[in-house]
């Protein structure tokens, strides 16, 4: 089956001249959700996952299902002031401006073996925070993992170093 039927392009959103990679078919279809949920967890069988990242807020659909399917725990990773416990923090660069992550500083523990995933690899600065993220709290990146990967913007230069996996490809 080509998951990319299950992707459609939205115009000019969220402002103009932006083409949005919307999830949304995938999410509603379970065999379609189902078989790009096998192939992540197939690309990181038998590794050994304790934790599985998920970003706020898309990476939490899959993230979660991942962590299910891997027995690990699952850890979110929140845009400033939602995370209710002590947190850490990473910024970084929007096209204007810059944002930042959080995440608990009780969530990873030393050496724990982190999955990192997020719905789209775009020009890699969230992956790039959320790995900055694990990284403080001494946790080791085992994968960065992707519904998708917008090849052309390059975001896997932000992350190099790190295993990565997209189930699909632009
Ligand atoms: P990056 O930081 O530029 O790699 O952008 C990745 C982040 O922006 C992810 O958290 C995505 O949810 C979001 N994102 C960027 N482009 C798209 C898109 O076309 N569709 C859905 N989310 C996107």
């Amino acid at each position: 089956m080509s998951l990319k039927k299950y992707i459609r392009d939205i115009q000019d959103f969220p402002k103009e001249g932006i083409v949005f990679k919307d999830i949304t078919p995938l999410l509603i279809d379970p065999k379609a959700r189902k078989e790009c949920l096998e192939l992540l967890v197939s690309s990181v069988k038998d590794k050994k996952i304790d934790k599985v990242i998920g970003a706020e807020s898309r990476g939490f659909f899959f993230g979660m299902l991942l962590a299910e399917e891997l027995n690990a725990g699952f850890v979110p990773v929140r845009k400033p002031n939602k995370l209710p416990f002590e947190t850490i923090s990473a910024s970084y660069d929007l096209e204007y401006g810059t944002d930042s992550l959080e995440i608990h500083t009780d969530a990873i523990q030393k050496g724990d073996r982190v999955l990192i995933h997020d719905d789209v690899l775009a020009t890699g600065g969230t992956a790039k925070a959320v790995c900055e993220l694990v990284e403080k709290l001494g946790g080791v990146i085992v994968q960065c993992n992707f519904l998708m990967e917008l090849t052309f913007l390059n975001g896997r230069e932000k992350i190099a170093g790190n295993e990565i996996f997209a189930a699909i490809n632009y």
